[in-house]
C-alpha cells in the first residue's frame, strides 16, 4: 500500500513519513498544492493525507481537481483547530475522512487503515484468506495463528495481495503500490519477493496467473 503524504510543514511532515513508513506503508511526500496535485493525478496512491493549508495552491482546490479528473483514492484531510468550516468545505469538495491538528499518529494510522480497508471492501481489520490473516492494525501476518517472519517489503506485496484477495494483480501494480517514487524499481524484485512468500506460506496461496500477474487465493 502507497500513501501520499501532503503537508507543508516540515516537523509534522517528517513525523508522518516515518510513523506511517514504520506502519508498512511505501511513502511520498508532497511539500506544496502543485506538487501534491501533479503526484495524485500522476500516481496510483492507495490514500493520500492532504493538509489544507498549503503554499501555491490549497488543498481544498488540490482536491477539488483530482475528483473533477475522476481519481478516487481515499483522501484523509488534516484541518486547523477550530476549522468546522474548513472540514466542510473539505468534506464537499470530496475528501473522505478529516483528522484535526494536532492529533495522535495512533488516530492517524487507524483512520488510514478504515479507509483503505473500506476502498477494498473489506468490512474488518483482519484479513483472512484460507489459513492466512493478515492483521492491518499490527501489520503481522499469521498461518493457522503462527506468525509469519517477514522483511518490510515482503510484508507490502502480502498486504497488497491481500487488500485484493482472490483478484488477479500485476506485477506491475505490485511495484506501484510496495515502493515510493524515488525507489530504485525493478520489476524483477518482484519475482523474488514472491518467491520468498511463498516458501513461507501454504503451497498454492499465491497462484500465478500466465501473462497476467499473481492471485493470492484460498479457493482451489
Ligand atoms: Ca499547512
Amino acid at each position: 500500500m502507497r500513501i501520499l503524504i501532503v503537508e507543508d510543514e516540515p516537523t509534522l511532515r517528517a513525523q508522518l513519513a516515518e510513523g506511517i513508513g514504520a506502519a508498512g506503508y511505501a511513502v511520498d511526500v508532497a511539500e506544496n498544492g502543485t506538487d501534491a496535485h501533479y503526484m495524485g493525478d500522476t500516481e496510483p496512491y492507495d490514500a493520500v493525507i492532504l493538509d489544507l493549508g498549503l503554499p501555491q495552491m490549497d488543498g481544498i482546490t488540490v482536491l477539488r481537481k483530482w475528483r473533477t479528473a475522476g481519481r478516487s483514492m481515499p483522501v484523509l484531510i488534516l484541518t486547523a483547530r477550530d476549522g468546522w468550516h474548513e472540514k466542510v468545505a473539505g468534506i464537499d469538495a470530496g475528501a473522505d475522512d478529516y483528522l484535526t491538528k494536532p492529533f495522535h499518529m495512533e488516530e492517524l494510522l487507524a483512520r488510514l487503515r478504515a479507509l483503505i480497508r473500506r476502498a477494498g471492501g473489506h468490512a474488518s481489520s483482519e484479513i483472512v484468506c484460507g489459513p492466512l490473516t493478515l492483521d492491518t492494525r499490527n501489520s503481522r501476518a499469521t498461518v493457522a495463528g503462527q506468525a509469519l517472519t517477514l522483511t518490510s517489503h515482503e510484508y507490502r506485496v502480502l498486504a497488497y495481495l491481500m487488500h485484493h484477495r482472490d483478484e488477479v494483480v500485476s506485477r506491475s501494480d505490485l511495484v506501484e503500490h510496495i515502493y515510493a517514487q524515488d525507489f530504485d524499481r525493478d520489476s524483477n524484485t518482484v519475482e523474488v519477493f514472491i518467491a520468498r512468500l511463498r516458501k513461507k506460506l501454504p503451497p498454492g496461496l499465491i497462484e500465478t496467473v500466465r501473462g497476467l500477474g499473481y492471485r493470492l487465493t484460498a479457493q482451489q
